[in-house]
């Protein structure tokens, strides 16, 4: 048998005749018949240089060879007993994460592996853009791609954690650049000072960096649904995923969209039918200027990155279904509602048919 650890997810507890098992994750309680050997082996499985179970079980309690394999294969079936590398792994900043994914039924190793070989272009590096490249790298992507124009200023500070006081007036994606690289092992991250000015550009940072896995639009000028649409029509000629991030304002953070080629509703989509919900009607009227910077508050910025993340993480690993495909989130950081509005392919959508 393999080198196996006791699940470090679940609380082992006896009771009269019974080994009682709580597994944290799933919140399921699990009896067993109880049995000194059993008892043993749970515990020494615990502990850290547990290497040799069945020398010691065998030797204590006279367990034959076939009855210790017997059993350890039915609590590897029911996650009380977990492969070691499920639980250890080289790259220890991410040993806990492992046990995370490992206590919650998925692979966590190869979850790990999935993001530490994938390559994410994220294209604008403003409060969302930066705060969510920090949360993949603190998840273990290790590849990315970064475009932006500008430099850290003093306001940015108030909802960016990686950039400091001596950072203004760097460029933000090189202020970025070195945070990932003091911090995460074997990283590679390419940066672009430029703005992104149609999806032309985009395809050229395509051809000159790929296979990229995955892109994150977070840019917002000249506004998010022409950089979406942007994104979405190069993306769809090369059959890239992609996130449209969304921004924030007043107590409202909208999550953004999960895009699959050939799959869901592109950027367009999502545009061409929130027009028709939106209480703004623009027809007849010529636009004259346009907000260019809005109101932020850390809390809304670090929850909708958060959920970014986690969707993103998704979308790289497949240990799920992405959430926000063909739907329109939003937070409201007051109620902590959850508003999901779903968004189908439009008909009239120029993009994605
Ligand atoms: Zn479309």
């Amino acid at each position: 048998m393999g080198d196996y650890v006791v699940n470090p997810y679940i609380e082992v507890r006896k009771n009269d005749n019974v080994i009682i098992v709580r597994m944290y994750s799933s919140r399921k309680e699990l009896k067993l018949t109880y049995d000194p050997a059993l008892e043993t082996l749970l515990s020494i499985g615990r502990q850290e240089d547990s290497t040799n179970w069945f020398s010691t079980i065998s030797d204590k309690h006279h367990v034959s060879q076939k009855d210790y394999e017997s059993a350890l294969h039915s609590l590897l079936e029911v996650g009380i007993v977990v492969p070691r590398s499920a639980t250890s792994n080289e790259n220890q900043m991410l040993n806990r994460q492992d046990v995370f994914f490992t206590g919650a039924g998925f692979n966590g190793p190869e979850i790990r592996e999935r993001l530490e070989h994938a390559k994410v272009l994220v294209l604008g590096t403003g409060g969302i853009g930066a705060s969510l490249t920090q949360q993949l790298a603190m998840v273990g992507v290790r590849n990315f791609v970064l475009v932006d124009p500008d430099t850290v200023d003093l306001t940015n500070l108030n909802r960016t954690s990686m950039f400091r006081k001596k950072d203004v007036g760097k460029p933000k994606i090189e202020v970025i650049r070195t945070w990932i690289e003091e911090r995460v092992d074997s990283s590679h991250v390419s940066t672009y000072r430029e703005s992104i000015s149609g999806s032309d550009d985009i395809v050229r940072i395509l051809k000159q960096e790929r296979p990229i896995d995955l892109i994150v639009d977070c840019m917002d000028q000249p506004s998010t649904e022409q950089t979406g649409i942007w994104v979405s029509t190069a993306c769809w000629e090369h059959k890239i995923p992609h996130f449209i991030a969304g921004g924030y304002n007043y107590h409202g953070g909208s999550v953004g969209q999960t895009c699959i080629p050939d799959e869901t509703a592109c950027s367009n989509c999502h545009t061409l039918w929130l027009k028709e919900k939106n209480k703004f009607q623009d027809s007849g009227s010529e636009l004259i200027s346009r907000a260019k910077s809005g109101g932020s508050y850390y809390p809304l910025v670090s929850l909708v990155t958060s959920m970014q993340c986690a969707e993103i993480v998704k979308v790289l690993t497949g240990y799920s279904q992405p959430l926000f495909t063909d739907t329109q989130v939003e937070i409201d950081i007051e109620s902590l509602e959850l508003k999901l509005t779903e968004i189908k392919r439009h008909k009239n959508c120029t993009v994605c048919h």
